[in-house]
């Protein structure tokens, strides 16, 4: 057992108090900040991975930022009206101390207490000295916590750890594997696992019944606020499960994972179908926390003389206050939106003011609200029709002060660009406005055709079609296989994709559809996953899984939007690792013996 006092302190620096007031102590860390009292009295606020204390030093002339050092004082209560109330040792300080310098240290590469103007690569270089600041103290300590609650929620309902090669063969997961040549067999490859998802499956052939795992994952993918090529998942899976009981069982994991950071157990999320998520929010991870949602117009267009608004779908969100009053959007964000929107794949962004309705103050207003106060004005209001206009007025429920905003388009233009306009509006960061959990379920089973007419599966191939789609699965082809539905489903918080999972095809017929279907010969289904199909011969039991990233869902918790703060050594965008300089080169001699030779730059 060590305790907080080992053979070199007795105390942590921010775990002392007023209590304490008469102790001599003795602490260790990094000199803080260091201020001048009088010629020979220097304040020295004293860091460890607790907090600060103050410390009264006699002599410190040699002490600068950095150092570390030892401390042996007598703790008293700071004279009065010195107290620092946002400190929690505020009220008192280390008197009499003598110090003894355990290092020295050049001066940091950059200001801890200024850490968030520093560039991110010289952070990530030093990430060391990063490191000590309380935020990613606490950031780490809230990862910490977060996979220990995991662990425990997952123990206690009766499933097993189980590691996973890292050195695999390629597997579907729909990202580019990174791969590690063989010395023994060159020419040969080793894949890195995308996830351990066919281990998984093949543990519930082997009679686990209930495995899950803190896994890492690597993708090599475009990095983003929310993706590292290297990430961290609660890898699940369980036999002769529903969908349901796997929603339990993850569902426990989170809760846990959550109160142990905030405090606050959450409730039960939400099931939301795909469907319904594209329809309202425009995303299959819908933002629940604000309103802002997609309202259905096409019936009210259907017919109409609007160039503009001639489309198989017209959509529209009403921002409230958007046109009058305070958080009225300038003439210039409004064009910022148009541009936006075009960037984002519509042809245009239609959008009007609603004032009150002609014989009330403003005049201009074309067309009216029909018995309603409200009117649309400007914009494209003086191409719609006086019915349109009271449709797109009682459909969005809008009153004066409010801007709206139309989309026409393809059906899934549309709900991409007024979902990206609705965050765009109306997200609150991260941290703010509670957590909300949403299970999105029945995911179609494929995301599009592609250039061949081909089906494009929206997860892995082992993903269990909706039973009541079999059907149309077995006898479908083309656009019409765009309605099947899937028995996949994942979990959404405050907008972040926060894991995804499926029931797994377990029946042989359905899997050699599937596989048929995305032109998976049998040859080439047996080369790249014959051992699980294999292994399915010899009595494979139904069974479901999930995966919730752990990054993420730390990240959320802690309220930070990227979740490279929350990852002690992360890459940086662009997946370089500006501490150890990875990727770099190896020498030739390597290279020949794996074989690779490599090739000039294109
Ligand atoms: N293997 C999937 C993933 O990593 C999760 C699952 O289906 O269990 O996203």
């Amino acid at each position: 057992m060590i305790g907080a006092a080992t053979a070199m302190r007795t105390d942590l620096c921010g775990r002392l108090r007023l209590a304490d007031a008469g102790r001599t102590v003795t602490v260790c860390g990094w000199v803080d900040r260091r201020r001048e009292h009088s010629e020979h009295l220097a304040f020295v606020d004293l860091r460890d991975r607790t907090g600060v204390i103050q410390c009264v030093v006699d002599g410190a002339r040699d002490l600068r930022g950095e150092y570390v050092v030892r401390v042996t004082g007598t703790v008293r209560r700071r004279p009065e009206g010195t107290a620092n109330d946002r400190l929690a040792t505020g009220e008192i300080e280390l008197a009499d101390c003598s110090v003894e310098v355990l290092s020295a240290s050049e001066p940091p590469p950059f200001p801890l207490h200024e850490r968030t103007e520093v560039d991110e690569t010289i952070r990530l270089r030093y990430r060391y000295v990063d490191l000590r600041t309380e935020r990613l103290q606490r950031n780490l300590r809230a990862r910490a916590a977060v996979n220990s609650a995991v662990r425990r929620a997952m123990e206690a309902q009766g499933f097993v750890e189980i590691e996973t090669p890292m050195l695999i063969a390629s597997m579907p997961e729909g990202a580019r594997d990174f791969v590690v040549p063989s010395r023994k067999e060159p020419g040969a490859f080793y894949a890195l696992p995308q996830s351990p998802q066919l281990f998984k499956q093949l543990c519930m052939v082997g009679g686990i019944d209930r495995y899950y795992q803190v896994a890492r994952c690597l993708r090599d993918e475009d990095l983003r606020a929310d993706r590292q090529f290297e990430f961290m998942q609660l890898d699940v899976e369980a036999s002769f499960v529903t969908r349901d009981d796997v929603f339990g069982a993850i569902g426990e994991a989170v809760a846990a994972a959550t109160e142990a950071v905030t405090g606050r157990r959450p409730g039960e999320p939400p099931l939301m179908t795909w469907g319904e998520a594209m329809e309202r929010f425009g995303s299959d991870k819908p933002d629940t926390r604000f309103g802002l949602e997609l309202v259905e117009l096409t019936p009210l267009f259907e017919r109409t003389g609007t160039r503009v608004l001639q489309a198989p779908c017209v959509k529209g969100i009403r921002l409230p206050g958007g046109a009058a009053g305070p958080s009225a959007l300038t003439r210039s964000r409004v064009d910022e939106l148009v541009e936006a929107a075009k960037r984002w794949g519509a042809k245009g962004l239609a959008w009007m003011r609603v004032v009150p309705a002609a014989g009330e103050a403003t005049g201009g207003g074309a067309g009216g609200g029909s018995g309603g106060g409200a009117a649309l004005d400007a914009g494209v209001a003086k191409l719609l029709s006086p019915a349109e206009s009271a449709g797109v007025v009682s459909a969005l429920e809008a009153e004066p002060g409010d801007m709206v905003f139309l989309v026409a388009d393809e059906r899934p233009v549309v709900r991409q660009v007024l979902g990206l306009l609705r965050l765009e509006l109306g997200r609150p960061p991260v941290g703010e406005g509670g957590l909300n959990y949403v299970w999105v379920v029945d995911f179609p089973l494929f995301e599009g055709l592609d250039a061949d007419g081909r089906p494009v599966p929206s997860h892995h191939p082992f993903t269990m079609p909706h039973v009541d789609d079999l059907d149309r699965l077995e006898q479908g082809s083309g656009p019409d296989l765009l309605d099947v539905r899937s028995q996949a489903y994942d979990l959404v918080v405050n907008g972040w994709e926060l894991g995804s999972g499926s029931v797994r095809i377990h029946r042989a017929d359905v899997q050699r559809r599937i596989f048929e279907l995305l032109g998976i010969g049998p040859e080439q289904a047996q080369a790249r996953f014959g051992f699980l199909l294999d292994a399915f011969r010899f009595g494979v039991p139904p069974h479901a899984g999930f995966a919730v990233g752990l990054d993420r869902l730390t990240a959320v918790l802690v309220g930070e939007e990227n979740i490279r703060e929350v990852i002690a050594f992360p890459k940086t965008q662009s997946g370089a690792d500006p501490l150890t300089n990875a990727p770099g080169p190896i020498p030739p001699s390597h290279l020949g013996e794996l074989g690779l030779r490599v090739a000039p730059p294109a």
